[in-house]
């Protein structure tokens, strides 16, 4: 286990503290030791001292007496201290040790001093005599007659003995001391080690717990202290960081099941301009994928004024802003776009919402183009009916040459007009779904027969092949008769209009792969590739004044096309520019309902 930094520091801090507090002690309580050997010591030499100055007072002569040397000499053999008699002057009369009467002068000598004043001195120190530390002890003797003093008696032992048990005692205190402190950490590591046991564990189940992983369950620490408190916290805790996680990642489900199921497209982006969230409808207005966008600065990668403008605007003047741009992609999409505010802090954050226009904006072009169209397309055969009126009222009126020749013209342009009116709004119908069908099983071939009859003179007239193909049996389609009609018939009167003579026109019919078909094909004038398309389209027409001569709307495949579409069919041209058109028309078929009725 790995052991925590503070409780090292603690232990390590601790052991100082132990010696230290082991020092004073040894300190303390060497030196009281040591006090209390000194005044035993000075007792017992006080004794001895008293009981010399008692001998001396009862010797002749006192201090004077000749055998007081040899004396004294021999109780510091037996005693194995040192006696040393001294003056009152301070001259030396008796040494046990040296046995000299006169080594040198003594009145200076500390504890001589101190005794002169206080009738008893003590002191320690180094004797260079006997090459060893000393303690001496002096007392002063009066002479019991005159009452006065007379000298000194001095007492003096090795102070070896205290110092070295001294020295012992603070051996075995330290000794003592050490181990305590030695002991006493080493069972305060165990104590430690074991009750932080759990740490490890908390550690790595915080560790887990902070890289996401709630799912990990640290063994309950069942005791009755602190850790098992904070198990029971941590338990909590993992519990409670479960369920929000839960709550958080069920809100950004819904928040992505709701993001991804709107078709606007929606761009939350942060302060500093990067894509936080971008829901699919997003991604594919702006023809991007997600990893393309999320994390990256929108403005870098859709570079749109508009769009920056809007954002800018936004977040200056924090409300919000619309505008319309035009994708730089290919198709190019319309998107009307709303940015407003995210967040309210300095420099906010804003979301972005874009809805798809283009389908729209389409819509209101062809609108404004089809107004424009068929004002301009009304207002042809108006003017040349007006043209023609005022030319009569002007006085070709009673021009009996020209005048019938004009009412006609004006009568073959109201008749242009009013077909053309009258298309128009079976086209409007067809287009808005409003028309009533009568659908009924129709035999393409009794249809194509039929127009064929109507047109066989027309057609002859302009020396013009006439001719069917028919399949049997017919094939059937589910439509309306007359529907179907107008639909053949626009297609053979085209035929005929854009046929030069001696030309060949045939409508034909047949079933393949469960579709009724017909066609209608000519050996006229064609129509280029890139036109192909366009003559669907309302009055779109290759050459307007040919159209026009003819008597044509501009507005007879767009009925045919339209038509047909309400029937589930669909048309194709095949064609190229002098070789002759074919108009197919596909229908599905019915099969069992199939005919004989060619
Ligand atoms: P229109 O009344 O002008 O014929 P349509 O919608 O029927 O209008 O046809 C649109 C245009 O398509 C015509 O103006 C003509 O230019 C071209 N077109 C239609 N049918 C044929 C055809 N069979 N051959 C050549 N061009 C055709």
């Amino acid at each position: 286990m790995k052991f925590p930094r503070a409780l090292r520091r603690f232990i390590v801090g601790y052991l100082a503290l132990h010696l230290f507090a082991a020092g004073i002690l040894v300190v303390v309580l060497t030196g009281m030791a040591r006090q209390q050997m000194l005044t035993a010591a000075q007792d017992r030499m006080r004794a001895m001292t008293s009981m010399l100055v008692e001998t001396i007072n009862e010797l002749d002569g006192g201090l004077e007496n000749p055998d007081l040397p040899g004396y004294v000499k021999s109780i510091g053999d037996e005693t194995k201290m040192r006696f040393t008699l001294i003056q009152n002057n301070g001259l030396v009369v008796a040494d046990s040790i040296t046995g000299v009467r006169d080594i040198g002068p003594h009145g200076s000598r500390e504890e001589v001093v101190m005794a002169k004043l206080n009738g008893t001195g003590f002191s320690e120190r180094y004797s260079s005599t006997l090459d060893q530390p000393m303690m001496y002890l002096a007392q002063k003797f009066t002479d019991p007659a005159e009452g006065k003093v007379v000298g000194f008696v001095r007492i003096a032992t090795p102070s070896e003995s205290i110092n070295s048990s001294i020295a012992s005692i603070q051996r075995y205190v330290w000794v003592f001391a050490i181990c305590l402190s030695v002991v006493t950490a080493l069972l305060m590591t165990l104590f430690s080690a074991k009750s932080m046991e759990p740490l490890a564990m908390f550690s790595s189940a915080a560790r887990k717990i902070g890289i996401g992983d709630y799912q990990i369950s640290p063994s309950v620490v069942r005791r009755n202290d602190e850790w098992g408190e904070l198990s029971e916290a941590f338990q909590h805790m993992q519990t409670e960081l479960t369920r929000r996680e839960e709550t958080l990642i069920e809100n950004g489900q819904r928040l992505e099941a709701v993001l991804s199921s709107m078709i606007e497209g929606v761009i939350a982006l942060e302060p500093d301009g990067k894509v936080m969230i971008a829901n699919g409808a997003a991604c594919e207005m702006l023809s991007l994928t997600r990893p393309e966008i999320v994390s990256k600065k929108l403005l870098e990668i859709v570079r749109i004024p508009e769009l920056r403008t809007a954002i800018e605007n936004t977040q200056k003047n924090r409300t919000y802003s619309e505008t319309e741009f035009k994708t730089l992609t290919k198709p190019q999409k319309t998107l009307s776009t709303r940015v407003s505010i995210l967040a309210d802090n300095n420099k906010p954050g804003v979301a972005v919402v874009l809805h798809d226009v283009t389908a729209l904006r389409q819509l209101e072009t062809i609108r404004q183009d089809f107004v424009a169209n068929v004002s301009h397309e009304l207002k042809t055969p108006l003017a040349s009916i007006k043209a023609y009126a005022e030319t009569l009222r002007l006085g070709a009126l009673h021009d009996n040459e020209k005048n019938e020749q004009f009412v006609h013209q004006i009568e073959t342009q109201a008749d242009l007009l009013n077909r053309q009116i009258h298309d128009l709004l079976d086209l409007a119908r067809v287009e808005s779904g409003e028309t009533n069908f009568t659908l009924n099983d129709v035999n393409l071939n009794v249809t194509c027969q039929s127009c064929f009859d109507q047109f066989r003179v027309i057609a002859e007239d302009r020396n013009l092949i006439f001719e069917t193909d028919f399949t049997n049996p017919g094939p059937i389609v589910r439509a309306d008769a007359d529907a179907m009609e107008t639909i053949v018939k626009n297609l053979i009167v085209n035929a005929i209009h854009y046929t030069q003579k001696g030309g060949r026109i045939r409508i034909s019919t047949r079933t393949q792969n469960d579709e009724s078909i017909f066609e209608v094909s000519d050996t006229g004038i064609g129509i280029a590739i890139d036109q192909q398309a366009r003559v669907f389209e309302r009055f779109y027409r290759v050459d307007k004044a040919r159209s026009r001569d003819m008597g044509g709307t501009g507005l007879g495949l767009a009925i045919v096309k339209h038509l047909s579409q309400s029937f589930g069919g669909s048309v194709n041209l095949q064609s190229s520019l002098g070789n002759g058109s074919t108009f197919q028309v596909r229908f599905p078929t019915t099969v069992s309902r199939l005919k004989s009725n060619s």
